[in-house]
């Protein structure tokens, strides 16, 4: 669905390649490899040196060389057989027309502070904006009604330069937005106002759209660019407008730049302006998905609209809440976002003089009472019926962390499930592979990449031509760090010599271990460095060498994640490891793309359970890299004994002796069983191959974003707007029954307890199950609305889980006290065994404890 006039700036190009323009305002390109090739095409030089920006190149390739292309008939050719995938690309029938023909009216609204569509827009820092992105792309594919908003930096995320004893340099660029693939937001002009320049005569008056935004005491204007990604499109807020203060126009300066005053504002812009926007676009919106606590102030602009329509602030939390969908990726406490009250109260202080009556219920939504903050989590969690961590592990993590949050309730019942995270296939798969898995897997495995039996026969996959184009990219992503390593040496004018020895650096027949992600902490990217002679045994074997590649930027604020990278740099400059430890600078997406395809073994040993997924190992999976990597975040659920290796370290381990126990295990693993099996079977290594294969088919069809955004869709998007039709209708008739029942059962809740309990004695060698009786008061309480069970824990393999029975009312003893019955096994005692539970539950809860109530007896 197209929502507004989509205004394409006019790039002068030749009528025959007109259409490029179509291309280059379309992210679409970034994962088409025939629409790369033939950008590249154009002016290779270029394409390389504007990031592969095609809105840059077309317009700063000359005019002759242009024509020169539109007259060149193999050129033409690609141009025609690019522009018919594209045409096919865009009126294909999608997977969500066919499966929710009733919902393709109403857009998914997904906000987060960062997006990381490719190299050439530089919106993003690492994993958050890589995975927003993917999701942006596979709900293109998928046909998914899916508006992205975020924020448009002038600076993008910084540079990284590296100078010549590691240190890194953060450079920040302002960007060009007119020529960045993206465009104004335009709408249609209202009476009284001019149009925007330059339109043609006869088509409807068009403005560029703006939006204002109360911030403390003053407005913040924003401008809403969109940028294209296949059929969705993404809108980006931008305040460096000449109507706001100098002070204001800085805020969407930076994406992490700058103080905690910088950092509310910026989450104001981003959740308040972008509702406002998507009202102004007129876009109707059914479901709010908020990627990370950034931006869930989106949810106090909700809050105000309905307030504005008259709805009582109980009920428009329900309305809002039915509709909101919540991802958190933070596995540590301190990573959530949170800010001093006073600095919270000063933001919105228009918003308090305006609904004075609803301030403290405003900040109650993410007050975190004992560290007087208001948590952007807290904020998240209590304004989304929805949520979810990112992985198998991060869901059980984040159920963990928020227990206390929802009343002490047991772990596996706070109400945060998890949806794990995946890649867009077609962004990361390398070409040649797509090339080659298409001559091997039936017809349809892109589309239904998320089914295993599309992968099923990656086994037929020749392994001569696996390994061939294996050695391609491989070659490809040396001739990459080289050209990496020779530009950091040129500009820090080291000598001639030492800038052509990068020649010989790196060998593409040595075993070659790949390390890009963010220089956070928590990553060790330096564990490997624990115990150099042993490293060196393994760089150094004649027969057998490994050879190291690293990259990685640290935020500028990070100051011992700088001093990471200088310790790597101080390593890979040593005699021993020189040319065989390598530090690239300035890792984006392109990089990313070259690592992840050309290296053999991906590593990552994060303390665990600090990955909350971790995605790059998914990249590195479907092409034929073998992972080796801590059991934490999705390895922990991909790995299965043979589709790459696993790091581990004893259960609950501290951070001391975790790091020990890893450490010890990488050099073994590598030692034993990593570089034998790499060198074995020479020049063919049949078993590694078949280590790739088995890498690829069974993890490929589950790490993909289409398997993702499926999940999405199918428990929280769509479940998400039924509830809220169901809470609406009827002049908010539910809704409202909702809100005032939990109102009315917070209020009562604490009259309701178990006041007698009547457990006989079973004889020692019993067998059959007994029965348990208890006397449960409700005060005014109906006991319908609430659920009776007892709990016990039962022993399996590795682990206790609980079992839990219902205990059925058998009689009214009047004064709003039930007796329950239920049967359990002879041995159990209360106390030491198992406890009764009693809880509210209503047909109308997205989960079960979504009041976080319990009475445990
Ligand atoms: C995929 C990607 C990441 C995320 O990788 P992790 O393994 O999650 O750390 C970060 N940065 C870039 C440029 C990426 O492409």
């Amino acid at each position: 669905m197209m929502y507004t006039m989509f205004h394409r700036r006019d790039l002068a190009l030749p009528p025959a390649i007109g259409r490029l323009t179509e291309l280059a305002f379309n992210l679409w390109f970034s994962w088409n490899d025939g629409a790369k090739e033939l950008f590249a095409a154009i002016e290779p030089k270029l394409w390389d040196q504007f990031r592969h920006n095609p809105v840059r190149l077309l317009t700063e390739t000359d005019a002759a060389v242009l024509k020169e292309r539109s007259e060149d008939e193999a050129f033409l050719q690609r141009y025609r057989d690019v522009m018919a995938e594209w045409d096919a690309y865009r009126e294909a029938e999608t997977w969500f027309q066919k499966e929710y023909p009733q919902h393709t009216r109403q857009a998914i609204a997904y906000f987060s502070a960062e997006f990381g569509f490719h190299e050439s827009l530089p919106i993003y820092s690492g994993g958050l904006g890589v995975l927003a992105g993917d999701h942006c792309k596979s709900a293109s594919d998928l046909g998914v009604p899916l508006v992205g908003i975020g924020l448009l930096y002038k600076k993008g995320y910084f540079d990284q330069k590296l100078d010549t004893e590691g240190g890194q340099l953060a450079e920040n660029i302002a960007y060009d937005f007119n020529k960045l693939p993206i465009v104004p937001a335009y709408v249609p002009v209202l009476e009284g106002q001019a149009p925007a320049e330059g339109q043609g005569d006869g088509a409807p008056p068009l403005r560029e759209l703006t939006v204002d935004v109360p911030l403390a005491e003053r407005t913040v204007r924003l401008k809403v660019w969109q940028v294209q990604v296949g059929r969705v499109p993404v809108y980006l807020l931008d305040a460096d407008l000449e109507e706001n203060s100098p002070w204001d126009r800085e805020l969407t300066a930076q994406l992490y730049g700058g103080n905690q005053d910088i950092r509310i504002a910026q989450e104001v812009l981003l959740g308040v302006g972008g509702v406002k926007a998507l009202r102004a676009l007129g876009i109707p919106t059914g479901t709010f998905h908020i990627n990370e606590g950034h931006a869930a102030f989106l949810s106090f602009e909700r809050i105000r609209e309905q307030l504005d329509k008259g709805l009582p602030f109980h009920v428009a939390l329900e309305v809002i809440r039915a509709s909101t969908v919540f991802t958190t990726h933070t596995p540590v406490p301190a990573g959530h976002d949170a800010f001093p009250l006073p600095m919270f109260e000063y933001y919105f202080s228009r918003l308090f003089t305006d609904y004075p009556s609803a301030r403290r219920e405003w900040t109650l939504l993410g007050l975190d009472e004992p560290k007087q903050l208001f948590n952007m989590t807290h904020l998240a969690l209590n304004t989304s019926a929805l949520r979810n961590g990112v992985s198998k592990l991060h869901g059980h993590v984040s159920r963990e962390m928020f227990r206390a949050f929802h009343g002490g309730i047991d772990v596996p019942e706070v109400p945060i499930g998890h949806v794990t995270n995946g890649v867009h296939l077609n962004t990361w798969l390398a070409p040649e592979l797509k090339e080659l898995f298409g001559r091997f897997l039936p017809g349809t495995w892109l589309r239904h990449q998320a089914n295993k039996d599309s992968w099923k026969t990656v086994d037929l996959v020749p392994s001569e031509s696996l390994w061939s184009v294996h050695m391609e990219l491989k070659q490809r992503m040396i001739r990459l760090a080289r050209a990496n390593l020779r530009e950091q040496r040129r500009r820090n004018s080291l000598p001639a010599d030492r800038i052509e020895e990068v020649r010989n650096y790196l060998s593409p027949d040595a075993l070659t271990i790949g390390f890009a992600r963010r220089f956070a902490t928590y990553k060790r990217a330096n564990l490997i460095f624990n115990d150099l002679d042993r490293l060196d045994r393994l760089v150094n074997d004649p027969n057998r060498p490994v050879q190291f590649v690293f990259a990685g930027k640290a935020h500028p604020a990070d100051h011992p994640g700088q001093e990471m990278i200088r310790e790597i740099y101080r390593v890979s400059e040593t005699d021993r490891f020189r040319g065989k430890i390598v530090l690239l600078e300035n890792y984006d997406m392109n990089m990313a793309r070259h690592l992840v395809q050309g290296v053999d073994v991906w590593l990552n040993n994060p303390r665990r359970p600090y990955e909350a997924s971790g995605t790059s190992g998914q990249k590195a999976a479907m092409n034929g890299v073998i992972n080796f990597s801590v059991l934490d975040g999705w390895w922990e659920e991909g790995y299965d004994g043979a589709n790459g290796w696993s790091i581990e370290s004893s259960d609950g381990a501290d951070a001391g002796t975790q790091e020990r126990e890893n450490t010890e295990a990488i050099y073994r693993l590598l030692e034993t069983e990593i570089v034998p099996l790499y060198y074995n079977q020479r020049p063919l290594p049949a078993q590694w191959i078949a280590r790739m294969k088995r890498s690829i088919r069974t993890l490929a069809p589950v790490y993909n974003s289409d398997r993702m955004v499926m999940e999405y869709v199918n428990e929280f998007y769509v479940p998400a707007l039924k509830r809220t039709q169901h809470f609406v209708a009827n002049r908010y008739d539910e809704a409202t029954k909702v809100a005032d029942y939990k109102r009315f059962i917070r209020k009562n809740w604490h009259y309701v307890r178990v006041a007698e309990l009547n457990d006989p004695q079973a004889h020692p060698n019993a067998t059959t199950p007994k029965e348990v009786t208890a006397t449960v008061k409700f005060g005014p309480v109906w006991y319908k609305d609430t659920a009776v069970e007892i709990v016990y824990y039962e022993e399996k393999a590795d682990r206790w889980d609980p079992v839990i029975v219902t205990m059925e009312p058998v009689r009214e003893l009047g004064d709003n006290t039930v007796l329950y019955r239920a049967t359990i096994p002879p041995h159990l005692q209360h106390g030491p065994h198992y406890s009764v539970r009693v809880y509210p539950v209503s047909a109308n809860f997205a989960r079960r404890f979504e009041l976080p109530l319990v009475t445990t007896f």
